[in-house]
């Protein structure tokens, strides 16, 4: 009975590859946005871990 149970491990190589290549999407939750072959990130555009120039939160509401 356990021998059943052991050696399914390796079995099915449906895993996909590591290298940047073909049919990536983004690694954010959710998102199916394919990612370029020569980018190296995980992330697509709008999720890239990328820091926002804050704007300086300046209201010009003077009158
Ligand atoms: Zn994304």
């Amino acid at each position: 009975m356990a021998d059943t149970m052991k050696g399914a491990k390796l079995r099915g190589g449906i895993r996909p590859s590591r290298k940047y290549g073909e049919g990536r999407v983004c690694a954010h939750k959710g998102c199916n946005t394919r990612l370029s072959q020569y980018n190296r990130r995980e992330y697509c555009f709008a999720h890239a871990p990328v820091r926002f120039p804050r704007v300086r939160g300046r209201v010009v509401t003077e009158s």
